[in-house]
């Protein structure tokens, strides 16, 4: 700011008053706060100077690549891309499974099905194709649709027939609410005599989800994923629905897409699954996704079959990558190697202005903050310089309380199976939290730990979760030995649950204190230590109420004000140390670096309770 100011041969007052208009509070402005580019320049702007921005040549918004609008003409009905929600334990991966294998069968050349983050079905009366996608958490779905891309057109939403709408039903619904999904019900585990779909169907309703029975238009089936029972009825419900949504795509034009997961494999390199919405994927052709760019090298279909193409709602491994690119990042065709490059390194000089920028941020941040101290430090000597009065000690603890507390990270280190699973662990890990306690990814990655990870975690304190990866016994002993804590999970809830115990268990304990006694100060007298010769001043008090107890806390009072907060040296009854001194009896108290109490005080002997708090 004042190197600005000097500049533009201004005072320092001007630019703030200009700041100010511009919004900032000029109360946190000092003269080292650092101004990004287009803030100084709307300053020297207001000053009459001309600003011309010396950005360098590649970051220029026409070297990225946008979608391009497909072709009204070449739409064409496509299948419908279907995700499978609902609580923990409610039978969403049975049911995955369940049609999983149907569509093994369906193949002619048999098979098993590779976990790819998604696959396809063709319906068993109908013949039609469906597609599910199988990423857990769905949390990489979130993040395309904060970048304003919903590829979901249906939700499924399986509660189990022997239980009622839970909290991840709930956030389900609330999921298919706001991206105005399509839902279908799928009432599971119908095999088991307990089963009670009526009182399930009641529980939706009065949850928002009205199935034909109560009046709405949702589809519910009945299913077992044990059993297959209802299986094709479930099947058939989603194409039947997804021709009366009439989804179309265009099967020609520029190819887009998803990136639904990605992982580096043995022998392979870089590969990711894509899910394409427009265009069909032939090999050769250029993809740039995030900040990487691909030469199709080859593509393979669920069953790990070489195809030649995928047409839009068919999930694709992509092989050929030069980086691997992102769980959610937006897959766009290119039309030659040198677009694919300018648009990465555009992209990958975008990033950097972006992570200076934030940096620049922080640093004003902390600024502003050292500002804020020292202000208070200044209030804090300028009161002690006018004089010291008995409750200066408490106001010097109301100020000094008055300093925010600085938030506590807790460190993580996430490792996982697949992009799609660290991605889905990344985004609801960093949503826990609250000002006074947040998580903290320092690291994540696909694989399972190893010695690095412990060095990491063992310098920044951090605790690393596993998800669906097996920890090698050698890394598990060193993590003992180092004190590393390594938690490994299935379920991406339970490791939810985990990081939130974590958190709270940082959470500072609530404080409730309970008065145990109180004692009325008569008269105020001096002895002299016979060892010491030192003299010092003893409240002669009679016990009130409850008991004094020598080591309780105490707060003496002097009509409203407070003019003592501390603990005491020793109680006395006539000569003797007392521990306890109870109702109506009198004794001499002693207190801890304090001797201004005066007859008619109140001692207010109190025991603080601490009680844990959770996120
Ligand atoms: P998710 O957490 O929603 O993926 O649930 P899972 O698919 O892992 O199922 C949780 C438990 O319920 C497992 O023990 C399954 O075997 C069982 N389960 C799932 N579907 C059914 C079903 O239709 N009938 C019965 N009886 N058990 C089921």
């Amino acid at each position: 700011m004042a190197n600005l100011a000097n500049q533009l041969g201004k005072r320092f007052t001007d630019l703030l008053s200009s700041l100010s208009a511009l919004g900032f509070d000029k109360n946190q402005i000092g003269h080292d706060y650092i101004l990004d580019r287009e803030t100084a320049a709307l300053i020297a702007e207001e000053f009459g100077y001309s600003t011309e921005a010396q950005s360098q040549e590649i970051l220029d918004e026409k070297y990225d690549v946008l979608p391009e609008k497909p072709d009204p003409s070449s739409l064409k009905p496509r299948a419908p891309i279907v995700t499978i929600m609902g609580h923990v334990d409610h039978g969403k991966t049975t049911i995955l499974d369940f049609l999983r294998k149907l569509s093994v069968v369906a193949q002619e050349f048999g098979g098993i099905t590779q976990h790819i983050g998604a696959f396809s079905v063709t319906t068993p009366l109908s013949k039609k194709q469906a597609t599910f996608l199988d990423t857990p958490g769905h949390a990489a779905f979130l993040k395309m649709r904060q970048r304003g891309a919903d590829v979901t057109d249906i939700v499924v939403l399986v509660v189990a027939a022997d239980d009622l709408v839970k909290p991840q039903t709930i956030e389900a619904i609330k999921h298919c609410q706001k991206s105005q999904a399509h839902v279908i019900v799928a009432i599971n585990k119908c095999d088991k005599p307990e089963a009670n779909p009526q009182k399930v169907l009641g529980d939706l309703a009065a949850h928002g989800i009205y199935t034909e029975s109560y009046g709405g238009d949702v589809q519910a089936v009945e299913v077992s994923g044990k059993t297959g029972l209802g299986m094709d009825r479930l099947e058939e419900a989603v194409v039947a629905l997804a021709e009366i949504l009439d989804l179309k795509a265009s099967f020609k034009g520029q190819v887009q897409g998803h990136v639904i997961e990605s992982q580096v494999k043995k022998g392979a390199g870089n590969v990711a699954t894509v899910l394409i919405l427009n265009g069909t994927l032939k090999t050769g052709a250029f993809l740039v996704a995030g900040s990487s760019w691909c030469k199709v090298r080859a593509l393979k279909n669920e069953f790990g079959k070489i195809v030649k193409n995928a047409p839009p709602a068919t999930p694709v491994e992509v092989y050929g990558w030069k980086e691997l690119p992102e769980a959610g990042d937006t897959v766009l065709q290119v039309e030659s190697e040198s677009k694919a490059k300018l648009v990465v390194e555009y992209r990958v000089e975008k990033n950097k202005v972006q992570s200076q920028l934030e940096a620049l941020d922080s640093i004003n941040k902390s600024r502003v903050s050292q500002k804020q101290q020292a202000e208070k430090d200044a209030r804090l000597r300028e009161l002690l310089k006018h004089g010291l009065s008995a409750d200066d000690l408490k106001k010097e603890e109301d100020l000094m309380s008055e300093v925010q507390e600085e938030v506590i990270e807790v460190p993580f280190i996430v490792k996982a199976d697949v992009s799609g699973s660290c991605e889905a662990i990344k985004e609801s890990i960093a949503n826990i939290g609250n000002d006074e306690v947040k998580s903290a990814i320092i690291y994540d990655e696909v694989g399972s730990p190893t010695e690095s990870d412990l060095d990491r975690a063992e310098a920044a304190g951090a605790h690393i979760v596993c998800f669906n990866v097996k920890v090698p016994k050698d890394i598990a002993f060193q993590a003992t030995r180092r004190g590393v804590e390594i938690q490994e999970y299935t379920v991406i809830y339970y490791l939810i649950e985990d990081v939130i115990k974590t958190l709270s268990s940082k959470l500072k304990p609530k404080i409730e204190t309970k008065i145990t006694g109180e004692g009325e100060i008569r008269t105020v007298f001096s002895i002299t230590n016979p060892k010491t010769k030192k003299k010092f001043k003893i409240a002669g008090t009679r016990v009130s109420n409850g008991v004094l107890e020598r080591s309780n806390k105490v707060l003496v009072k002097r009509g409203d004000l407070i003019v003592f907060k501390g603990v005491m040296n020793g109680i006395k009854t006539g000569k003797e140390d007392a521990s306890v001194v109870r109702k109506g009896s009198e004794c001499g108290v002693h207190f801890k670096n304090w001797e201004d109490f005066e007859e008619g005080d109140v001692i207010e002997a109190y025991e603080e309770i601490e009680i844990p708090r959770y996120l």
